[in-house]
């Protein structure tokens, strides 16, 4: 298989989908895998584009039925990486990115040793707060909840090719397309 696997991973809030957005707008070489989730959609998301929105009892669902190359559950819902999805856009030789947690990451590597595993940091623990209190999706429990998982998911950092700190976004972003060209060049 041809393709080539990039894994994004940070703390929620840290700019993975503003990142990994601006990315794929530019590189119609690399085309993101669609996560099943359990979660609710946020305003604007839309299904079979962010997330596959699902029920509880859909998501066991296929996951018994061998759907995900790995699943897990992150804050209070399931997400879970569709196994078909992955192969079908290796095997047309197309470079595959993933924007999944720091556990899903870990089985995923295990996986494919070679994928480029890149991690996004906020510049603080202060400046992430603040971001994802201004994006406005969580309740205040939820956003407790992705600030505490933020510590534990930052001492993960190390495991990772690429650390990109998320400090201007247009900073942030020429140093993710130049990792993400610099990897798809190299033979
Ligand atoms: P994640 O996907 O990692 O949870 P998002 O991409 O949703 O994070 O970003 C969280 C919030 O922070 C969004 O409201 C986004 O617009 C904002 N954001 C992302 N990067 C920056 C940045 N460099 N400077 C200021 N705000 C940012
Ligand atoms: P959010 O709810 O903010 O969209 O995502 C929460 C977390 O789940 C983020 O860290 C995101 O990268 C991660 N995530 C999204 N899809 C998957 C997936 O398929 N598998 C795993 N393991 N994590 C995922």
């Amino acid at each position: 298989m041809k393709g080539k696997i990039f894994i994004i991973s940070g703390p929620s809030g840290s700019g993975k989908t503003t990142l990994y957005k601006k990315l794929l707008e530019s590189n119609k070489d690399l085309i993101k895998t669609i996560s099943v989730t359990t979660r609710l959609p946020r305003e604007g998301e839309q299904h079979g584009r962010e997330y596959f929105f699902v029920s509880p009892k859909m998501f066991q669902h296929k996951k018994r039925a061998g759907h995900f190359l790995e699943s897990q559950q992150v804050f209070n819902n399931y997400y879970g990486t569709p196994k078909k999805n992955v192969y079908d856009l290796l095997r047309q030789g197309k470079n595959v990115l993933m924007c999944i947690d720091v556990k899903g990451a870990e089985v995923v590597w295990h996986k494919f040793p070679k994928a480029i595993k890149i991690f996004i940091k906020p510049p603080s623990t202060a400046i992430l707060k603040k971001r994802l209190v201004s994006r406005g999706s969580e309740n205040n429990e939820d956003l407790e909840l992705r600030i505490k998982t933020a510590c534990e998911e930052l001492k993960k950092a190390k495991l990772y090719d690429y650390v990109i700190v998320n400090d201007s976004l247009n900073h942030a972003y020429q140093k993710l397309e130049t990792v993400v060209n610099k990897e798809l060049n190299r033979f």
